[in-house]
């Protein structure tokens, strides 16, 4: 059995014609997000130009921030304050990882609830955990749409989760919750990986090592999602070995081409939502 392929970029390319046109039809308000970018951190400078192109070409205004590493945390800030009380800023994002002498954490719950589109705040994060309406952190998000796309049932599938990451690890596993899979959450400490990959309906693996999933790990029929991004001389990897993995799975996402293009997707979903909220 060769897997089908979750075809993120397709459907990603599918929600921002929706978006573009949504954001046509919006009379008297053209959504804007911040994007905050502190140092020159070369993958960092690669994603925010990526937002600022996606924003641009759904016509969402993109208010881009670069600071020198060199700034000190006083003057994120007050410029993250400045966003806040700025009506033409519907998201505001900062992107991490942020220099030193900047506490994430300090800068995350500097920015106004209603404009968090990243939904990184643990405001949002709490109602999150709670099922009630929320800004969704993006690539959660864009893999719950990537899976309904394909009309893939969660409830009462066995789902897990590899990585417990604020940002995709955990947002992930209380969406699945809500969507009545029974799911388990794996991570570093874990002391037998593979008995749990092995017993995975719906595979998510998060984690930031390439080609960590091999076919062995993973139950014939399983849903494969792979979340990780590995820079390798090669080219871009994922977390799972796709070449083999995709021999088992019923359904597999690439790298790249996968979950990545629904991330910015939800990111411009998100910062429509807020700004047809305000
Ligand atoms: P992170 O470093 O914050 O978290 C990694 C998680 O993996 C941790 O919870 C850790 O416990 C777990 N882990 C580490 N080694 C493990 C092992 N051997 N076995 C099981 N679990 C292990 O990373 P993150 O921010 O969640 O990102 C994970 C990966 O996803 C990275 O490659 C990142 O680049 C990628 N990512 C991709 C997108 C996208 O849009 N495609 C978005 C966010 C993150």
């Amino acid at each position: 059995m060769t897997a089908q392929i979750l075809d993120g970029k397709k459907v990603a390319t599918d929600v921002r014609a929706q978006i573009a046109k949504e954001v046509e039809q919006t009379e008297g308000i053209t959504p804007g997000l911040a994007v905050v970018l502190v140092g020159d951190d070369q993958a960092s400078q690669v994603y925010v130009r990526n937002k600022e192109k996606a924003c641009n070409s759904v016509g969402i205004n993109s208010f881009m921030h670069l600071l020198p590493a060199s700034t000190r945390q006083e003057e994120l800030l007050d410029l993250i304050k400045k966003l806040n009380a700025d009506s033409k800023v519907h998201g505001i994002l900062v992107q991490l990882p942020v220099p030193p002498q900047i506490d994430p954490d300090i800068i995350l719950q500097a920015i106004d609830p209603t404009k968090d589109v990243d939904g990184f705040h643990p405001f949002n994060t709490g109602k999150l955990m709670a099922g009630l309406k929320t800004f969704v952190p993006c690539t959660p998000r864009g893999i719950m749409h990537l899976l309904a796309a394909y009309n893939i049932s969660l409830a009462g599938k066995h789902a897990v989760v590899v990585g417990r990451s604020n940002i995709v690890g955990k947002p992930m596993a209380s969406l699945l919750m809500a969507r009545d899979a029974t799911v388990t959450v794996c991570h570093s400490k874990t002391s037998d990986l593979k008995e749990f990959t092995r017993s995975a309906d719906i595979l998510v693996v998060a984690v930031g090592r390439p080609r960590l999933i091999t076919a062995d790990m993973v139950k014939p029929g399983a849903v494969v999602v792979d979340v990780g991004i590995n820079r390798l001389p090669e080219g871009l990897v994922g977390d799972v070995d796709f070449d083999t993995v995709k021999e088992v799975a019923s359904y597999i996402t690439p790298v790249p081409g996968g979950v990545g293009p629904l991330t910015i997707a939800m990111l411009l979903q998100n910062t429509l939502e807020s700004a047809l909220d305000k």
